[in-house]
């Protein structure tokens, strides 16, 4: 687990990290985020780092980021990119910047997926002591789903953190897209969510954003974890998740389930978890995520 410096200018940090005379000698844009400018630095030398930023006033996204990071990584079980440091730079337009070890990705090692499915299934089981201010499900400080909030106040119960913390919310902000009929069906499923969802046997740290976008093949050639919207919840989550855009190779989730069988329902319940991260589209990019919505919403 790293505790990052936090600079006030990224020459400062760069000469900081790597030595006084260290130099950007080139900044290469990379494509593939939806929030963040994301880049390659080449410092003198030639070392490369990875650096995101963004607008000064959104350092808490980079905040939450490596907060996120740290939690992983403090399970040991599945690789995440080392922070360098984090900081604001007035002398380029303003901006907050998170600079994180450049993942060379050589691509995907023998059994990639397989693995893959058993490390975050030890990530799951890892203990989430220290993880969840008042109450086992939460995490201690909110942070983000995309670019907007995501609230984790501590609950004794699952089913109430996430109708309150996750799907309450997203609703709230999505009013303008639904008709009185719509609210009829949104306020019975909310009503009798205790009878969709279960309580886990145990509090799993999830990844909260886990699309094939943030698994990443990382230095060892083994499936890495990068920007993470993390908190203590039921593991089954996380695995809805990397079904919603597309889903991961048929082994990974047969060695997931052969490690820790799924409940029968957790197809059932598959939508409802995902009705959190179309909510949120639809809250960020617009109506078109909204009959897969009303769909799941008919159906519950
Ligand atoms: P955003 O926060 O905007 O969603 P991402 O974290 O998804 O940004 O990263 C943007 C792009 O940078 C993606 O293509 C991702 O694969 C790549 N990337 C992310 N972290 C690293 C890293 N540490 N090293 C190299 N490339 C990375």
């Amino acid at each position: 687990m790293t505790t990052p410096q936090y600079f006030t200018s990224l020459a400062g940090a760069v000469c900081a990290l790597f030595g006084e005379g260290t130099k950007i000698e080139k900044i290469n844009r990379i494509s593939g985020g939806d929030i963040n400018e994301a880049c390659c630095l080449t410092l003198t030398g030639g070392r490369q780092v990875f650096m995101k930023s963004n607008a000064k006033e959104n350092l808490s996204l980079f905040e939450a980021e490596l907060e996120g990071l740290n939690a992983i990584a403090r399970t040991k079980t599945i690789g995440t990119p080392k922070i360098l440091g984090i900081g604001t730079d007035e002398s380029r337009g303003s901006v907050s910047f998170l600079l994180l070890e450049f993942i060379h990705s050589k691509g995907c090692g023998a059994n990639y997926w397989e693995e893959f499915a058993r490390r975050l299934l030890d990530m799951h089981r890892a203990s989430t002591d220290g993880l969840v201010a008042n109450g086992k499900y939460g995490f201690n400080g909110d942070n983000y789903i995309g670019r907007r909030r995501q609230l984790n106040t501590g609950y004794d119960s699952w089913i109430d953190f996430f109708r309150d913390c996750r799907l309450e919310p997203q609703f709230r902000d999505a009013q303008r897209y639904f008709e009185k009929e719509d609210w009829k069906k949104i306020n019975r499923m909310l009503a009798r969510l205790d009878k969709i969802l279960v309580e886990p046997d145990k509090p799993s740290l999830l990844h909260g954003d886990l699309w094939g976008g943030n698994v990443i093949a990382g230095n060892d050639g083994k499936a890495w974890l990068i920007d993470p919207a993390v908190y203590v919840g039921h593991a089954e989550a996380d695995l809805a998740m990397t079904e919603l855009f597309g889903g991961f190779p048929r082994v990974f989730y047969d060695a997931y389930r052969e490690a820790a069988p799924l409940h029968p329902e957790y197809e059932h319940r598959r939508d409802v978890y995902n009705l959190y991260h179309l909510l949120n589209h639809l809250n960020m990019f617009g109506r078109m995520y909204l009959p897969e919505i009303q769909d799941i919403i008919g159906r519950m």
